[in-house]
């Protein structure tokens, strides 16, 4: 028997981290996040186990909840392999340095105010710097292809698979000897729909004694994406025809490329009304790039798009703003303007001086097309806030603002089910990276719809397989 322990993405959906100790092989691990928002657990906290007995690391995908402990672990003395596929290590660097920076500029703000308190002695030092973050990719590092499976060591070999997720996201295949059987083992990683505006769906996996899979929205089903995509359209046109603008705050991976894909549909199908659009955000602009070196991966309307004419997203009406200065420039543009920028819920980042200059305006529409988690300046907004406070203005928001959930980079629970129900041979599902009670009705589900044997696992908890 092998012990699968889980040190985060156990009851909570961040900080994924999965420790496969075989007896007579590697240890390996999957992931290795950061833990977000209100948790149990803190990133800076011990792993639970030594980096320097992990010999393998294996990541799923460059999301921050699946890498970011990785300068830590390497920091405290991992050593090993880390095999990932090569737009995973694309994002992930862009991931982890912006990271890192936020975090170092985050420090010397609280720690110049600490010393005016006299309480310098209380601020916690970052978890990493920028250069911990860029001696990840001094490591050992093998890029694994699609459905090319890896030996690791005797006998034991990893194949991953398309998640549908995001870019280079991955689904991992953990195959081994022991005691004279064999044995598999399948991490889903982050799951993407059937159907999604980028990506391509999740590939299947013909075979598992133990799966774990991830459960953000076991509990659920999502909206159309076609219906989101209508209004989505509607409001921009609407828009630009009143001569107003449109705001729109977005993560700089996958939901920036996903809105883009979309504009240049609809100026393709002679639906964009004539405008200028500005990818506002050096982070997003680089994720961008990535994804369309990286075409080939993507779904075929992308592909349809970059044979058109080169670029998955570039057209005439796009502009990336890359400096500050250029980023100012855009506050000259009276109306037509679409203006993408982070951060997406609104916390930091360039969105924060569009909405100074353009909240007030009833003309103006502010299209949020991703989840706000409460606490943010985003969901105040969704919320109906009357005024904010942006660099110390009031501003009264008098432009339209919407709220489009059909987006998701996430599988809901039929998409779910559906991939699962792909499996020729399935023996004990392992529920991961959900909330406990979205978790619980997963569990039902599974166990009604597909009479499968499910655990939802705990933190530390040593699962034998
Ligand atoms: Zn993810």
């Amino acid at each position: 028997m092998t012990p699968i322990q889980s040190f985060g993405a156990a009851e909570t959906v961040t900080g994924s981290c999965h420790f496969l100790q075989l007896k007579s092989g590697p240890k390996i691990l999957i992931d290795c996040g950061m833990f977000q928002g209100h948790t149990d657990h803190d990133s800076a906290d011990p792993f639970g186990f030594n980096p320097q007995d992990v010999d393998i690391l294996l990541i799923t995908h460059a999301h921050l909840d699946h890498v970011g402990r990785i300068p830590k672990l390497v920091k405290e003395g991992f050593n090993g392999r880390i095999i990932a596929t090569r737009a995973t290590m694309d994002l992930a660097e862009v991931v982890l340095l912006d990271s890192a920076k936020i975090a170092q500029e985050d420090y010397k703000t609280s720690l110049k105010k600490a010393k005016r308190r006299g309480e310098e002695n209380e601020v916690a030092e970052p978890i990493y710097t920028i250069d911990d973050a860029k001696a990840v990719f001094d490591m050992n590092i093998q890029y694994a292809d699609y459905n090319n499976t890896i030996q690791l060591d005797k006998g034991v070999s990893a194949t991953f698979r398309n998640a549908g997720h995001i870019l280079g996201s991955s689904t991992i295949q953990i195959d081994f000897e022991e005691e004279g059987q064999h044995k598999t083992v399948v991490f889903s990683g982050d799951l993407g729909g059937c159907i999604d505006t980028v990506m391509r769906s999740p590939e299947t996996v013909p075979h598992a004694n133990a799966l774990y899979i991830e459960s953000t929205y076991g509990d659920r089903n999502h909206r159309s994406l076609e219906d989101s995509v209508d209004e989505f359209k509607t409001a921009v046109v609407q828009t630009l025809k009143n001569e107003g603008n449109v705001l729109i705050p977005s993560f700089a991976i996958e939901r920036t490329q996903e809105i883009l894909i979309l504009l240049k549909q609809m100026y393709y199908d002679n639906e964009l009304p004539e405008c200028k659009i500005f990818v506002d955000s050096p982070m997003a602009t680089k994720a961008t790039i990535i994804y369309n070196q990286n075409h080939k991966s993507l779904n075929k309307a992308a592909q349809d798009l970059f044979n058109k004419d080169g670029s998955v997203f570039d057209f005439p009406y796009l502009e990336y703003t890359l400096s500050g200065a250029d980023s100012m420039q855009i506050n000259e543009v009276d109306s037509g303007a679409i203006i993408i920028a982070g951060s997406g819920m609104c916390n930091g980042g360039r969105i924060l001086h569009h909405f100074k200059h353009r909240l007030w305006n009833e003309k103006n529409t502010l299209i949020f097309v991703g989840y706000q988690v409460e606490g943010t300046l985003g969901r105040y907004l969704v919320d109906g806030a009357e005024f904010i406070h942006v660099y110390g203005e009031k501003i009264k928001v008098r432009a339209n603002r919407m709220m489009i959930n059909g987006f998701s980079a996430h599988a809901d629970q039929s998409d779910m089910l559906k991939w699962m129900g792909g499996f020729e041979t399935l023996d004990k599902v392992f529920l991961i990276h959900g909330e406990r009670d979205k978790q619980e009705i997963f569990k039902k589900a599974i166990e009604e719809k597909l009479n499968k044997t499910v655990h939802i696992v705990e933190y530390a908890e040593e699962v034998w397989i």
